[in-house]
């Protein structure tokens, strides 16, 4: 799976690292980056994130994370 963070829409709810902590992380303000990876808007997401990654995909308010099933 491939997922893809849009910080431009994030309104640092900071629900995404609460859910998949092994994937998403904050940049000082909240916004939302690839934990240890704050210049990547895509990353390739292991077997063992990926339900985890789905769950924060749906929950986010403001639609700033999507995946495909590649
Ligand atoms: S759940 Fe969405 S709005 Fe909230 S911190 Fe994560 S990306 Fe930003």
């Amino acid at each position: 799976m491939k997922a893809e963070i849009f910080p431009e829409r994030c309104i640092a709810c900071g629900l995404c690292q609460t859910i998949a902590p092994e994937v998403f992380d904050y940049r000082d303000d909240g916004i939302i980056i690839f934990s240890g990876e704050e210049k990547a808007r895509q990353q390739f997401i292991p077997e063992k994130s990926q339900k985890d990654v789905r769950l924060a995909a749906k929950r986010c308010p403001a639609y700033a994370i999507s995946y495909d099933s590649l």
